[in-house]
């Protein structure tokens, strides 16, 4: 196999902020690597959308993606003894092994003439709907964008600043009837201050509260869950298959990315595993290109709730991929991962 690979620098619409340090966009800049994996004439993409909140940067996915070529082998359908090589070995990069994983399912694919998500057994036309993300900004901005979101079903409004109650209610004030708004906290309250802070916002009508909290912090999320009465899923808490086992019966569900957990078939496992545990799986996104989207998006039919909109959060996105279609993100019918350019 050739594995070749290039930086690229997107742009979101608008800045992009949330409550804790370590956000992986710089103001309205996007930094991702496209990895390729060439063999037999067939090349496979993949994204890596590396976060200063796990150690990772452009430069650690490039270290690693110089070490990778003696673990890949000759052989691109060997998908899960690689991933499993990559992982003992680079554990800590697992957005790189996430954009090989993802190279390595659209090779595939594409060989086989077959989306990836019919070679995962899943039917891609039946996704639940995508929430829109509206990021930290000046309220003005904030019901701007909500307005912009109004094709969706579903709004995530990033919380965790002291201005909680008034961004929720200009969402609330621009949201169409019928709209579900989520939230998520990004780790920004505290253990003690979490139940009063999300009592606070019971008037908004929320639909379910994303990491409420740093990390780690097992004794409370638990005594969250079961006073709030709402759901309470997992982000920053579950990145890899253990997590999951340590919060069954703690939380109501987890949300995985593929940049956080090494790609779909680590993902695919997570969620099998959640679900034997009880636990709902959402599945979510950096921002990211289509490559990316499309490669989560072939999981998004076992999924309860889909944040996919990193893409559609892009001024520039130069790849497509995901169909869009009343709120619904969806995987495209197209082999691999249906890669295409804008
Ligand atoms: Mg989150």
């Amino acid at each position: 196999m050739k594995l070749n690979w290039h930086r690229l620098t997107v742009h979101t619409k608008y800045p992009f902020t949330i409550a804790r340090p370590g956000a992986s966009v710089d103001g309205t800049a996007v930094n991702r690597i496209i990895v390729e994996l060439e063999h037999d004439g067939i090349v496979g993409r993949g994204e890596a959308a590396p976060s200063p909140f796990y150690n990772q940067s452009l430069d650690t996915v490039e270290a690693t993606l110089r070490q990778v070529g003696p673990l890949l082998g000759d052989d691109p359908y060997q998908i899960g003894p690689i991933v499993d090589r990559l992982l003992a070995r680079f554990d800590d990069q697992r957005a790189t092994v996430a954009a090989l994983d993802e190279a390595l399912h659209d090779w595939v694919g594409q060989r086989l003439g077959v989306p990836v998500w019919r070679l995962l057994g899943l039917n891609g036309t039946d996704c639940p709907p995508t929430s829109m993300t509206v990021g930290i900004a000046e309220l003005d901005l904030i019901a701007r964008k909500t307005r912009e979101a109004a094709g969706f079903h579903i709004i995530k409004v990033k919380v965790g600043t002291p201005n909680d109650e008034a961004v929720l209610a200009t969402v609330r004030e621009n949201a169409p009837a019928g709209c579900k708004v989520r939230v998520d906290a990004n780790c920004g309250w505290s253990a003690d201050e979490a139940v009063d802070r999300i009592q606070a916002l019971r008037p908004f009508d929320l639909e379910m509260i994303e990491q409420p909290i740093p990390p780690h912090q097992y004794d409370a999320l638990r005594r969250i869950t079961q006073t709030v009465g709402l759901p309470i899923i997992t982000d920053e808490d579950s990145c890899r298959p253990a997590d999951v086992v340590k919060l069954a019966g703690i939380v109501t569900g987890i949300n995985i990315k593929l940049s956080k957990c090494g790609g779909i078939r680590q993902a695919f496992d997570m969620i099998r595993l959640a679900r034997n545990l009880g636990l709902q799986v959402m599945l979510g996104c950096m921002v990211e290109t289509s490559v990316g989207i499309s490669a989560i998006a072939q999981l998004a039919p076992l999924a309860d709730y889909v944040d996919l909109d990193g893409h559609l959060l892009l001024a520039d996105d130069p790849f497509t991929g995901p169909t869009l279609q009343d709120g619904v993100v969806a995987p495209p019918d197209r082999p691999g991962l249906g890669i295409g350019r804008a």
